[in-house]
């Protein structure tokens, strides 16, 4: 069986270029490992041997691998429609799906509810759909000096380029920066960058002073500020007081600029509730969704928008239309998948079920805090994230030369554990069907991984 395995990454590496991966690497500082199946939270290699999916598969899975009523709902959906041109065509799961979507969607009091979806087949496209359609609702209303997005400091949307331009993480985006429409980039209210004396909150409040500032400057020349509420995820599971998102809000509406939510990584339960705005009381005007959306089966994004966007490209002329087309826009099998996995949600008390494993979570990883080379231990509902640091303080972190992260990563997958750090931060996503031992070895395996790496 290891034959089997040795086979694959051979036939692999010949033919197979690896995303977010230095090719190089493989195959001897980086093993490359060939998955045959998955049950439950286990990853199951050609040898045998189990992984524990901590990560939840860059955070799609909800509900464990190969999860039967996923399955079974994809396979029904197959037999009866596997795809159709959604420009000028409909079909039953589209429809469900955005009708279920508008109704669990966050709302505010005082606002009318989100109203109409538009789909894509990807978080990086459902984040360009939502910059350009808060773009082109201003452009229709003739208010072209809106033109300018502003996203936070350490922020993440996706990697096609309209996505990365309103992104801050260099190791994506510096390269490309010759390629990128210029965005604004506000001071992250990331609670980790909180001054001595200072809480959550106040750290939260300065950065919202900030963002008020820069939307004083270029009053009139904002169409959207676009946020990740509640945690930054791919800049290092960075979290926030939820009354940044209540004053961004605000700023928003003061500014006449739109509010982008992104939960493209946060939704469908992972920081406790359904959806992260919720935690603020607030609703966008543009929700993104994807990854959870199909419960981690099938690539498919929702953006969900008001009926004040929607109504801004109602018109005769075709070029007022959002003419945004993907070829697998609101593709039936995925749009089936998102329908089966909401259904769950509701069947197995999903979030009430979070809770108490939340709970478990935060108990295991309690006595890490202590290690002498964690700095910080946060969480969020079911993200649970641990900076490594030198002396386990903020102010020394490792040098990157010594690339912790990669050895904490070797380390926890020889010990059958998918832990894939973002840069020192080794974190905690797994499918919500993870059990109490699975959580003991989990947390077993993340001490024995920091004590290897920085040993
Ligand atoms: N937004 C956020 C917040 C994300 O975390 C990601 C993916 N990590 C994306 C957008 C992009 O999604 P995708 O990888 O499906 O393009």
């Amino acid at each position: 069986m290891l034959a089997e395995a040795d086979a694959w990454r051979a036939r692999d590496l010949s033919v197979v270029w690896h995303p977010c991966t230095q090719m190089r690497e493989h195959p001897h500082t980086l093993p490359l490992v060939p998955i045959a199946r998955g049950d439950g939270a286990w990853l199951i290699g050609h040898d045998g041997t189990r992984y524990l999916d901590a990560v939840s598969s860059w955070w799609t899975n909800l509900f464990g691998h190969a999860e039967p009523r996923i399955g079974a709902a994809i396979a029904t959906q197959a037999m009866a429609l596997e795809q159709v041109m959604l420009a000028g065509f409909t079909h039953a799961p589209a429809v469900e799906l955005a009708e279920r979507l508008l109704a669990i969607a966050p709302r505010q009091q005082g606002r009318t509810p989100l109203s109409k979806v538009f789909y894509a087949d990807n978080g990086s496209a459902g984040v360009e759909v939502a910059l350009k359609m808060a773009f082109h609702w201003f452009h229709n209303r003739g208010e072209h000096r809106r033109t300018k997005f502003i996203a936070l400091e350490n922020g993440y949307h996706g990697e096609t380029l309209g996505a990365l331009a309103v992104g801050d993480i260099p190791l994506y985006r510096r390269v490309y920066a010759p390629l990128l429409t210029e965005a604004l980039f506000a001071p992250s209210p990331d609670a980790y960058l909180a001054q001595p004396g200072e809480s959550a909150a106040d750290c939260a409040a300065r950065a919202a002073e900030a963002l008020a500032t820069l939307l004083d400057q270029h009053a009139g020349e904002v169409c959207a500020v676009i946020v990740e509420p509640r945690v930054q995820c791919a800049g290092g599971m960075r979290m926030h007081h939820p009354d940044y998102l209540v004053r961004v809000r605000e700023l928003c509406d003061a500014s006449g600029a739109f509010l982008i939510a992104d939960e493209i990584a946060v939704g469908f339960g992972r920081t406790g509730t359904l959806f992260a705005s919720e935690q603020s009381g607030v609703m966008p005007d543009l929700l993104c969704l994807s990854k959870g959306l199909t419960g981690g089966f099938l690539p498919l994004a929702a953006v969900l928008a008001t009926e004040t966007i929607y109504d801004g490209f109602l018109d005769d002329a075709r070029e007022r239309a959002f003419l945004h087309s993907h070829s697998y826009t609101g593709n039936p099998l995925a749009c089936a998948a998102a329908l089966a996995s909401l259904d769950i949600f509701r069947a197995d008390y999903v979030l009430a079920r979070n809770r108490a494993t939340a709970r478990a979570m935060a108990a295991l990883a309690e006595p890490l805090a202590a290690h002498r080379h964690v700095a910080d231990v946060r969480q969020a509902g079911m993200m649970l994230a641990f900076e490594l640091t030198r002396d386990g303080d903020k102010a020394t972190p490792f040098p990157s030369a010594s690339r912790i992260g990669l050895k904490a990563y070797r380390a926890a997958l020889s010990r059958g554990v998918v832990l894939r750090p973002l840069g020192d931060v080794l974190y905690w996503m797994p499918p919500y069907c993870v059990d109490e031992e699975q959580l003991q070895m989990l947390a077993d395996v993340t001490r024995a991984a920091i004590d290897e790496a920085t040993a």
